[in-house]
Parts: structure tokens; C-alpha cells; sequence
């Protein structure tokens, strides 16, 4: 049983971070391409009660930034969006898009959130919408993805990108501006990752920013990560 850190109602979640997630594939952005089970459909814990939402136990029991009373007001516009979920149900996809849904509005109740962890949820979402082949919805989504990425690079001091650094944020604005057609911004931004000697992050980085370089000016049409 989990308790809700803001109006403590008890809930359970499901786990499936186990050895049955499987996936054959790693797209360009970093999504994998998953077989049988999703687990960005449980990602996101949300409250059966007051319908808080957000990433799993870490993100869900860290309540900093949230205004107990504000966040109270906000409920008829959670009800809208999770209009007649049951969230003690198993996960279905459209529970994992509504959860992500859910989780954005929350973050919009938080003082001080990067804009950079919305762009990850918007991503995410891209990803779910992916896995279903909705290409309109899954471009809507890379899109704001994209926009929230590039206002964290430009305007944060420390945008928040956890272990992807700044080389993963910027070879993923590349590849979102990639994704939604847009290739002389994918290749301007695979080329401040190739030049720039110090931006810190995972080197990996480096080397798909020169594959992607290439491949974006040949047109080919690359998926997944050799
Ligand atoms: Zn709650």
C-alpha cells in the first residue's frame, strides 16, 4: 500500500520494473521500442483521491513546491481530464496517456520545475502515442517537447536532465527537431554537440550526434540506434 503525501489515501500500485519488461529496439530519441508489456503506462503513480500525480515513488512522495490549499482548487480540473477513470484499475493506454496528462497539470502546481521535466513528460507521451501509431498525437507531443527542451538550454542555468547531461539534452533537441521535419535545426543542434568541447554528459552522445549529422543530410530515415 502506498499513502498519498497530500491527502493521504491509501493505494496500490502495480510493479512492473521486473524481468518482464522487454524491448527489441532503442529509437533515436532514446525510446525503446517495447514488447508486450509498456511500462510508461505505470509510470506515473496518480492518487484515487485527489488525482496527484507523478513519476513513480521518488517524484510521487516529494511534495516540494506544492501548495497544500492551492493544490486542493485544482481538483474539478484534474476531474476533467481523468474524467471516468478508475486509477485503482490495471494500467490501460489510455490510463498511461491520462496519467501523463494528469502529471503535467501537477507540475504546473509546483513552484521552480524546469521547464526541461515537462519537456520529459511531453516525450514520454510522444513515446506512448509511438507505441500505438497515433503519428498525429505522437507529433503534437515531440513537438512541445521540443519547445519546453529548448527554453531549459537557453534559459536555465541547470536545467534539470538528469543522467542524459547537456550533450543528451541538446542531440535530443536535435533529434525531436529531426522526428517533426525540421532538419537544419537538427543538424545546428548535432553540431553544437560535435563542436562544443565543453558540454558535460554522457559521451555517447557525441558519437550519435555525428551519425545523425550525416544521416539528417542525406535525408535517410533513421529509427532506431545501430
Ligand atoms: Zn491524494
Amino acid at each position: 500500500m502506498e499513502s498519498c503525501p497530500l491527502c493521504e489515501t491509501k493505494f496500490e500500485t502495480e510493479n512492473v520494473w521486473t524481468n518482464r519488461v522487454r524491448f527489441s529496439d532503442t529509437y533515436t530519441d532514446m525510446g525503446k521500442k517495447y514488447i508486450d508489456i509498456n511500462p510508461l503506462f505505470y509510470e506515473i503513480w496518480v492518487c484515487p483521491g485527489c488525482l496527484y500525480a507523478a513519476y513513480r515513488k521518488e517524484g510521487f512522495l516529494n511534495i516540494q513546491g506544492i501548495i497544500k490549499s492551492n493544490f486542493k482548487k485544482g481538483l474539478e480540473m484534474r476531474k476533467k481530464i481523468s474524467r471516468t477513470i478508475d486509477w485503482n484499475a490495471s494500467r490501460s493506454f489510455e490510463m498511461g496517456v491520462l496519467s501523463f496528462k494528469l502529471a503535467i497539470l501537477c507540475l504546473q502546481e509546483r513552484s521552480g520545475v524546469s521547464a526541461a521535466r515537462y519537456g520529459s513528460y511531453f516525450l514520454k507521451l510522444a513515446w506512448l502515442f509511438r507505441f500505438k501509431e497515433m503519428k498525429d498525437e505522437e507529433q503534437t507531443y515531440l513537438k512541445l517537447a521540443m519547445a519546453r527542451f529548448m527554453e531549459a538550454y537557453s534559459k536555465e542555468t541547470s536545467p534539470e536532465v538528469g543522467s542524459m547531461g547537456e550533450t543528451g539534452l541538446v542531440y535530443t533537441i536535435g533529434e525531436l527537431a529531426r522526428r517533426t521535419g525540421d532538419t537544419k535545426t537538427a543538424c545546428e543542434y548535432y553540431m553544437k554537440v560535435i563542436t562544443n568541447k565543453e558540454m558535460q554528459g554522457d559521451p555517447q552522445y557525441i558519437r550519435l550526434s555525428r551519425d545523425m549529422l550525416s544521416f539528417a543530410k542525406e535525408g535517410s530515415p533513421v529509427e532506431f540506434i545501430k
